[in-house]
């Protein structure tokens, strides 16, 4: 059962198995994006901007602008850098005495380095990741909320 509704291995998901498209390498894709490179070919720009994509890979056509990455990276971003302050700010009072004012001295421009650090990598692996897996248009099929054939079947029947 499980098989059947997600295709055997992970990496399929999205893949020939599941939809007849070709499986696209899924961990490849991300790294590439988190590289800030195109997630198809590796060599063209993802980024023409901070965090704003190019609408098509200058390497290899690729169209870029699917994606819908949204609010998405800045939550990973906030979950990564949030495990590693608290867990350094800890380790540090650990082991050291610091007053108040070295702490915020300390962990507030660490935080803002961090997060600014890691936005534009993350967003590009969650761009690798949906050009991986066919989503928002990547497949090339328009991008339309799904409807419900069973109900439109039940609808019919009325
Ligand atoms: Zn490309």
């Amino acid at each position: 059962m499980e098989q059947q509704v997600f295709g055997g291995e992970q990496d399929s998901f999205g893949g020939e198995r599941h939809s007849g498209r070709p499986t696209r390498p899924l961990w490849d894709a991300m790294r590439r994006g988190f590289q800030g490179r195109c997630p198809k070919c590796g060599e063209g720009r993802l980024f023409r901007s901070f965090v704003k994509t190019v609408d098509r890979c200058e390497h290899c056509g690729e169209e870029i602008h699917h994606h819908r990455a949204d609010d998405f990276p800045a939550y990973i971003v906030v979950v990564i850098v949030g495990h590693i302050m608290v867990g350094g700010f800890l380790a540090l009072e650990a082991v050291a005495d610091l007053p108040l004012w070295a702490h915020l001295s300390i962990w507030i421009p660490l935080t803002v380095l961090l997060a600014l650090a890691l936005l534009r990598p993350v967003k590009g692996a969650i761009v690798g990741l949906q050009w991986a897996l066919y989503m928002h248009g990547f497949g090339g099929s328009e991008d339309v909320v799904e409807s419900h054939p069973e109900l439109l079947e039940r609808r019919a029947a009325l």
